[in-house]
C-alpha cells in the first residue's frame, strides 16, 4: 500500500499532503555540494576516467589540407549533418572525434544492458536510407552504434574521418575565409565550413566526493566500462565479477540499464541512491517481419513517425503510433488541454492530480515487484513526474528482490568515499569495484563549455566571450561574428526540444545541407549573421520565455532544474516558441527561409572567389 492510499487502497489525491511529503523528500536532497563535480578536462587524478578502453590509440602523422566542411563530432548530429552535406553534392568533408570510432554516445556507451529507451523506429537515423528496420522494438546500444557506422559508410564519411583526435582551436581566417582547425595530433585542417556537432550529454560528470582519490579498489564511469575487469559484454554475463562486491552510485538512466546486469552477475551489489527515479513499463519485444514489411511498404513512415512520437508527447496528435509509456504518461502530465470553461487555477489542479495518478501508479508498480516492503519504500519517487527525466525498464524493481542486492538510501548523497568503501549516513560499505553511474553535465550546458576547445570568430572573439551573457543565434543555429559556422541545436540554445532530439538533428542537418548547396550555387565566398536579424531572433526567444519557478522549485533537485535552483535558468536559452519550442514552426520556418532563397539575416560577401579558385 502507497503512502497516499485511502481506506479502501485505492489512490487518494490530497494535495496538501502531497505537498507536505514532496516538499520533505525534496529537502533532504537540497544540501550543500550536491552538484559538486569534478572538472575532468584539467583533472590529473581523474582525467584518466576519459581514456577510451575500447579502441587501442595508434600513432598517425599531423594532417594538413583543405577540406570543404569540417565536422567537429561524429555522434548522431556530426553524421546527420555530414550525410546531408553528402547528399547537397559536398566533396571532401572531414568528421573529427575524439573517440576511436563514429557513434557520439553510442560509441563511448557500452555499459551491460545498454539500450535507448526511445522506441528504435524513430530514434536511429536515416533507416529508410539504410533500408534498415531495427530487430526490436527498443534499440541495444551495439545495434544503434552498427546503424551509425553503417550510415558513415554509405555517406563515406569515415575514410576521411580523423578519430581519437581532439580539436584543440577553431580560429577564423578572414583573408583565406576560412576555418583553421587544430588539434591535438597536430593536424591543421582549413576548411570553408565548419559545423560544431559536439553533442549534448557530452561532458561525462564524476562528483566530487571526499576521498575518492583515496579508494583502492577498481572504479570507473559507465560511460567507459571497463569489460578486462568485469568480464562479459553489453548483453551481460560479467562472469570476472562472481567473487567481487560491486557499488554502483546512480540511479538515473544509465544505472537502470546496468543495474539488473549488475545484481545478476555480481556476488553483492550495492546500489547508492540518491533520489529515486520513476521507471515505468517497457515491453521490449522483437521486431516481426510484417511489422518491418508495413514499415518499408509506406515511405516516409519513419518521419510520419517521429513527428507523431512528438505530437502525441505535445497532446496534439489524435492516433498514437508508438504507443508506449513516454505516450502514455508524458502526455498525461505535460500536455494536458485546458477546456475553454475551465480557470487556470482548476486546470492547474487537474494537472497535478494526473501527476500525481501517474506517480502513484510507479509507486503501486514498485509494491508488486519488490518483496520487502521497507525496500520497496526506499525505491519510491515522491515527486512531480515533471521533475525528472523518467526511465523505462521492466527488469529493475525485480532486482531489488534479490538475496544478493542491497539499495543503499542515500538522499544526502555519499559522505566520504574511503580506501574500502563508501560512507552513506554513518556507516561504511565495502566493496571492490565502485560503477560511477553519475551522468553527464546538463543538455543545457552553454555550447562553449560542451565543445571544450576555443571557437575563436572575427576580431578574435571567442564563442565563449560572444555568449557570455547566453546563446546568441539566428534559428538556433549560425551565429553572429562566426561566419561560416553552423552550429548543431541543442536544448537551451535557441532551437526545440523533443524527447527524440534524433528528429531535432535531422531536421538541421537537411538545413545545412540545403543552405551549403545553395550558398554554393550563388557562389557566396562567406557568410555571416547580421546584428538585426540576430538580436530580432533573441527578441523573439525572450518574448516567448515563461518561466515556471514555482512548481520546478518545489521540485526534488535534479538537472531539469538545475539541482533545485531553477532561477539558474538563462531566458536567452529558450526555446523557439516557448517552452519546449514549436517544433513544427520552427521546421517551416526553416524551410520557408530556405524556400525564398534570400539568406534573409545573412551578409553575404559573394564576391570572385570561388572555390575552384582559392
Ligand atoms: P543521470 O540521469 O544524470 O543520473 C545520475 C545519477 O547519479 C542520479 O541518480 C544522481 O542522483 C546520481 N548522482 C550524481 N551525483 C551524485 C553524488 N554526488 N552522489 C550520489 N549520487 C549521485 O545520468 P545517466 O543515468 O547517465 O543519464 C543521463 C542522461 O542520458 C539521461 O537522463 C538521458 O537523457 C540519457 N540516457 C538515455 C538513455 C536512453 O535510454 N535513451 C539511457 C541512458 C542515458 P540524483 O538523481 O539525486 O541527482
Amino acid at each position: 500500500m502507497t503512502t497516499f492510499s485511502s481506506e479502501d487502497g485505492a489512490p487518494h489525491f490530497d494535495p496538501d499532503a502531497v505537498h507536505a511529503k514532496y516538499l520533505e523528500e525534496r529537502d533532504k536532497r537540497l544540501v550543500e555540494g550536491r552538484a559538486a563535480i569534478r572538472d575532468l578536462s584539467g583533472d590529473t587524478l581523474f582525467g584518466k576516467y576519459r581514456e577510451d578502453p575500447f579502441t587501442p590509440y595508434v600513432h598517425r602523422e599531423p594532417v594538413t589540407d583543405d577540406v570543404d566542411v569540417a565536422i567537429v563530432g561524429a555522434g548522431i548530429g556530426g553524421l546527420v549533418a555530414g550525410a546531408e552535406l553528402r547528399k547537397a553534392g559536398i566533396g571532401k568533408i572531414r568528421l573529427i572525434d575524439e573517440a576511436g570510432g563514429v557513434g557520439g554516445t553510442w560509441y563511448w556507451n557500452r555499459y551491460p544492458g545498454i539500450m535507448c529507451d526511445v522506441e528504435s523506429y524513430s530514434y536511429i537515423p536515416m533507416l529508410e536510407e539504410l533500408d534498415y528496420v531495427p530487430k526490436t522494438r527498443y534499440a541495444y546500444g551495439a545495434e544503434i552504434r552498427e546503424c551509425l557506422e553503417m550510415l558513415a559508410e554509405k555517406f563515406d564519411l569515415v575514410a576521411d574521418g580523423l578519430f581519437h583526435t581532439r580539436v584543440t582551436s577553431t580560429v577564423w581566417n578572414e583573408e583565406l575565409a576560412r576555418w583553421v582547425i587544430e588539434t591535438d595530433h597536430g593536424d591543421m585542417i582549413r576548411a570553408r565550413y565548419v559545423v560544431e556537432a559536439v553533442g549534448i550529454l557530452n561532458l561525462m560528470k564524476l562528483p566530487d566526493i571526499p576521498g575518492m582519490e583515496l579508494f583502492k579498489g577498481k572504479s570507473f564511469h559507465t560511460a567507459r566500462w571497463d569489460y578486462e575487469y568485469t568480464g562479459g559484454d553489453a548483453s551481460g554475463h560479467l562472469d570476472k565479477l562472481a567473487d567481487k562486491v560491486v557499488a554502483v552510485m546512480g540511479t538515473g538512466a544509465s544505472a537502470v540499464q546496468c543495474i539488473p546486469h549488475l545484481a545478476e552477475s555480481a556476488k553483492h551489489l550495492y546500489v547508492f541512491q540518491r533520489t529515486p527515479a520513476p521507471v515505468g513499463y517497457r515491453g521490449n519485444r522483437p521486431t516481426t517481419p510484417e511489422f518491418a514489411e508495413e514499415l518499408r511498404g509506406h515511405p516516409g513512415w519513419q518521419r510520419e513517425r517521429m513527428y507523431n512520437f512528438h505530437d502525441v508527447l505535445r497532446g496534439a496528435a489524435e492516433k498514437d503510433l508508438v504507443d508506449d509509456a513516454w505516450t502514455n504518461y508524458w502526455p498525461r502530465t505535460r500536455a494536458r488541454r485546458r477546456p475553454p470553461d475551465m480557470s487556470m487555477e482548476q486546470y492547474m489542479y487537474e494537472m497535478e492530480r494526473e501527476d500525481f495518478a501517474v506517480m502513484e501508479e510507479h509507486r503501486a508498480w514498485i509494491d508488486e515487484f519488490v518483496t520487502d516492503p521497507e525496500v520497496a519504500e526506499i525505491l519510491k519517487p515522491y515527486y512531480r513526474y515533471v521533475c525528472k527525466r523518467p526511465c523505462f525498464l521492466d527488469e529493475y524493481y525485480p532486482t531489488f528482490s534479490r538475496p544478493n542486492v542491497t539499495v543503499v538510501n542515500c538522499p544526502a548523497g555519499i559522505e566520504r568515499i574511503t580506501e574500502t568503501g563508501a560512507i552513506c549516513n554513518g556507516q561504511e560499505y565495502e566493496f571492490d569495484l565502485l560503477v560511477y553511474a553519475t551522468g553527464f553535465e546538463a543538455e543545457v550546458t552553454p555550447f562553449p563549455r560542451r565543445a571544450a576547445h576555443d571557437i575563436i570568430g572575427r576580431g578574435g572573439l571567442s564563442v565563449a566571450e560572444a555568449w557570455a551573457e547566453g546563446p546568441a543565434t539566428l534559428h538556433g543555429i549560425m551565429t553572429r561574428g562566426f561566419p561560416n559556422m553552423f552550429i548543431m541545436p541543442s536544448p537551451g540554445q535557441q532551437s526545440v526540444i523533443t524527447v527524440n532530439f534524433t528528429l531535432v538533428n535531422s531536421e538541421a542537418a537537411e538545413h545545412i545541407g540545403h543552405t551549403v548547396k545553395l550558398l554554393d550555387e550563388r557562389g557566396v565566398r562567406i557568410f555571416d549573421v547580421s546584428q538585426e536579424a540576430q538580436d530580432a531572433y533573441v527578441d523573439f526567444i525572450l518574448s516567448r520565455y515563461v518561466a515556471a519557478f514555482e512548481m520546478m522549485e518545489a521540485c526534488t533537485p535534479s538537472r531539469v532544474n538545475f539541482e533545485g535552483n531553477p532561477r539558474a535558468a538563462n531566458p536567452r536559452s529558450g526555446s523557439w516558441g516557448g517552452g519546449m519550442g514549436d517544433l513544427h514552426g520552427w521546421i517551416r520556418m526553416l524551410a520557408a527561409w530556405r524556400e525564398q532563397g534570400e539568406f534573409e539575416g545573412l551578409e553575404l560577401d559573394q564576391p570572385a572567389v570561388t572555390r575552384e579558385r582559392v
